[in-house]
């Protein structure tokens, strides 16, 4: 029996997109972005088929993330790189987890994890080339590199890697992009020559990943592009990609509504004329934006024919329209209900939510695939 709200996670799909990104950057290695989960997917499951399929890094966000990928035996490269003042860095070197670092601060914690550890840390310099986010600015890269080589000097760090992220890699064209791989290359230049050492170079995220191949440099980090999301492309928009998620349930009621009638929480929809309803019973506690119902444009499949959903979405439920009563509409209690899928065959996408709710597929997927309530099942 199928379960009531389904998060099915398409391995083969990961296999796919990730030889396809190898393909792409083949002058680079390639970094599987696995943070959040793995977008929702399953970090673990995900960092094996990417691995599997030629990826040869990791990426995390959290030590908490990296530490889920050792504990599951996992031995490649693994970077981490958003930490909070009081992280102990100790456990992250002692299993080989490569480590971001953006300020002295940073810097003083992870020698004080190496230390602790018996052992350099590997660290990759975070730059800040204008998004203005986490990284150093260039205004305090000198001062960074001197820190950089007392520790290394002192046997406690061993600096691998200089690295940025781009604010606009989803507009290929933007002219920040040619700005911040300016900075980026002068940081590097400096570092090179301050450290007296080659260092690996990595900027692309999946969007410059996709377009930017003079952005490759040694290593490519797409995340979102690994689960089948393109970064580009609108809904319904050719890609090379294959969407590795799906969120399923079922018709668990069949009803006929007379005429008149006000439908779900609020009544933001009427009964045009008697109607059959079926009640879906998935919601915005399973990862469904309650949002989406005030559109009035989402649809689910049932049977591979697009059904309207109508009303508001609720905390466990919503209803679906399948049209006038007395004619045959040919759904049946039971029947799989399809939320999202890849969208290749017609049927509704996590893009096309993102459009509806004018968001982007990262949250769609990340907020489902969160959700303690579905069963998670894994194939291919
Ligand atoms: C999330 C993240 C990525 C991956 O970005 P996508 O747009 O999902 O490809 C790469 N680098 C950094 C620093 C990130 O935070």
């Amino acid at each position: 029996m199928s379960p009531r709200a389904e998060v099915r996670i398409d391995l083969d799909a990961v296999r796919h997109n990730v030889r396809h990104l190898v393909g792409l950057a083949a002058g680079a290695g390639t970094m599987a972005v696995v943070k959040a989960d793995g977008y929702g997917h399953g970090a673990v499951d995900v960092a094996r088929t990417a691995l599997d399929a030629g990826a040869r890094w990791l990426g995390v966000c959290t030590l908490e993330e990296a530490a889920q990928l050792r504990a599951a035996g996992i031995t490649a490269p693994v970077l981490s790189w958003l930490h909070v003042p009081d992280e102990d860095f100790a456990p992250a070197v002692a299993t080989d987890v490569d480590l971001g670092v953006a300020s002295r601060r940073d810097l003083a914690a992870v020698a004080a994890g190496a230390r602790a550890a018996g052992r350099p840390a590997r660290i990759h310099l975070k730059i800040d080339t204008g998004l203005s986010r986490n990284g150093c600015p260039p205004h305090g890269w000198g001062d960074l590199l001197e820190a950089v080589a007392d520790h290394t000097a002192a046997g406690e760090v061993e600096p691998v890697a200089v690295w940025t992220h781009l604010a606009h890699a989803d507009a290929p064209a933007h002219p920040t992009i040619e700005v911040q791989a300016g900075r980026f290359d002068d940081a590097h230049a400096a570092a090179r020559t301050r450290l007296g050492r080659t260092l690996l170079a990595h900027v692309a995220n999946s969007a410059a990943t996709l377009t930017r191949p003079d952005l490759h440099r040694d290593l490519v980090r797409p995340g979102i592009a690994v689960y089948g999301l393109d970064p580009i492309a609108g809904a319904g928009e050719p890609t090379a990609l294959r969407p590795a998620m799906s969120l399923r349930s079922r018709v668990a009621l069949l009803k006929t509504v007379a005429a008149g009638e006000g439908v779900s929480y609020g009544h933001i929809w009427t009964t045009p004329t008697d109607r059959v309803l079926a009640l879906v019973p998935v919601g915005y506690a399973d990862g469904v934006p309650r949002l989406l119902g005030s559109t009035g444009r989402l649809t689910v499949g049932i049977g591979g024919v697009r059904r309207p959903v109508v009303g508001r979405v609720c905390m466990d439920q919503v209803m679906v329209d399948l049209g006038p009563s007395g004619t045959d509409h040919g759904v049946a209690e039971g029947d799989e209900v399809l939320l999202f899928g890849a969208g290749d065959d017609g049927g509704p996408s996590a893009a096309e939510w993102a459009e509806l709710l004018g968001t982007i597929h990262y949250e769609i997927v990340t907020g489902v695939g969160s959700r303690p309530r579905p069963v998670r099942t894994v194939v291919g």
